[in-house]
């Protein structure tokens, strides 16, 4: 089954939970534009290379459209088609006043240099220009993406439609980006991870977490979660993974895989294959890096208690069946990995105001809109007894389907 047929199922348990008629239903589950491009470029050897990139707009019926830019060679349109439905849930969930988009380009980055991932980068932008921009829709990060990669969209989009901050977040910090947003995705599973474990009357002091992928999100949870008191005791990346059962040292495990590349070899620990790290004996799995890991062969063998969402898409249908079955707690994408787009959007409102914030406010303004929102959704979970995401969906859906009513077609 494709990845938007998947994101679908959850999307119709909850729309029948919410009650939404089958016309609306209809309504919300189309995308209201998708934009598939030719991004070719010259290589530095001389040759042309042809990538296709994508920019899916889901819906914009509470603002304009927000989500990030993933360029991974598995990136097709059916992906960025989900991906950019799930931004949709997770802006109305947290209440930031956007729709849902994600775009991609099907490109392996690891194989191309600096000047042709500008290359590609800014070709990209020549071909979405038009349907992009402050008040339309806002790129962002994502796999494979940075701060620099943005700051090309904007320097690109500029050349365009002059000074134009707000058309990208995730920016570097010197040209207009926000002190606190590098932070922010990895902050909010924290927190997130925190609030979970309070519900459960568990400690986060010494509390065991296995975290899948040490990039933006992974490294940023792991530095959160291990600041709280939390034992992080396996981490793992593309490479391979690392066990350490009294704990790893988070900040050198941080600076020995950003000197390395990789978290695999660090000093005094057990080395773990990606598989062991999701089936290994801790209270916490954080997955934080590509969809589908969690198969229904792997929620077979997982032991943790609760399962943190910091990736998106990271559970297929099959394996939720399972976990909820074995009263396992998932705490879903759409809110677990909501702290991204929301610093996203103090990054977009501080540089449509031209005035910047302290980092400090940042970071409490994040963490007032995660514990609302977990509040909310734990809330109408336990009220309609059902798991975490569908209640997670039943909000966002119906905020965007009252706001498509009021708004009209
Ligand atoms: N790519 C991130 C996500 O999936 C961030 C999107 C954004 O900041 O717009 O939520």
């Amino acid at each position: 089954m494709g990845s938007y047929e998947t994101a679908c199922r959850y999307f119709d348990q909850a729309s029948r939970q919410v009650g939404l008629s089958r016309n609306m239903q209809e309504l919300l589950r189309t995308p209201e534009r998708e934009v598939k491009v030719e991004v070719a470029i010259e290589r530095d050897n001389g040759e042309i290379a042809t990538y296709i990139g994508y920019r899916i707009q889901h819906d914009s019926s509470r603002g304009p459209m927000k989500g990030g830019l993933r360029f991974h060679h598995e990136v097709d349109a059916d992906e960025v088609l989900a991906l950019a439905s799930l931004m949709t849930w997770k802006t109305a969930l947290v209440n930031i006043p956007y729709g849902g988009a994600k775009g991609g380009i099907s490109v392996d980055v690891s194989q191309l240099s600096q000047g042709e991932l500008e290359r590609v980068t800014r070709k990209f932008v020549d071909k979405v220009y038009d349907v992009i921009g402050p008040s339309k829709d806002i790129p962002a990060p994502d796999m494979g993406t940075n701060a620099q990669v943005m700051a090309w969209i904007m320097n690109q989009f500029e050349k365009y439609r002059g000074f134009n901050p707000a058309c990208v977040t995730g920016k570097p910090l010197e040209l207009h980006g926000a002190d606190g947003r590098e932070e922010a995705t990895g902050r909010g599973v924290a927190m997130i991870t925190r609030e979970t474990l309070d519900r459960l009357k568990i400690d986060v002091t010494g509390v065991t977490v296995a975290i899948q992928g040490f990039g933006n999100v992974g490294s940023f949870a792991a530095h959160f979660l291990n600041e709280f008191g939390a034992k992080v005791v396996a981490v793992s990346d593309a490479s391979g993974g690392v066990y350490k059962a009294d704990g790893l040292n988070i900040p050198q495990l941080i600076e020995y895989s950003k000197d390395t590349g990789a978290v695999r070899g660090f000093p005094e620990t057990e080395a773990i294959s990606n598989e062991e790290l999701l089936t290994s004996n801790v209270t916490v799995l954080i997955p934080a890096a590509l969809g589908g890991v969690l198969t229904k062969e792997i929620a077979r063998d997982t032991r943790a208690k609760c399962i943190i969402e910091a990736a998106n898409n990271p559970t297929e249908p099959e394996a939720d069946e399972i976990f909820e079955k074995n009263d396992v707690v998932v705490v879903p994408d759409i809110l677990a990995n909501a702290g991204g787009v929301t610093v996203s959007y103090f990054e977009w409102v501080q540089n449509r105001q031209h005035f910047s914030w302290e980092k400090s406010r940042v970071r409490s303004e994040l963490d007032r809109i995660m514990s609302d929102s977990f509040e909310l959704v734990w809330k109408i979970a336990t009220d309609k007894k059902v798991s975490l995401r569908v209640a997670a969906y039943i909000l966002g859906i119906g905020r965007v389907g009252r706001a498509t009513v009021l708004g009209g077609i």
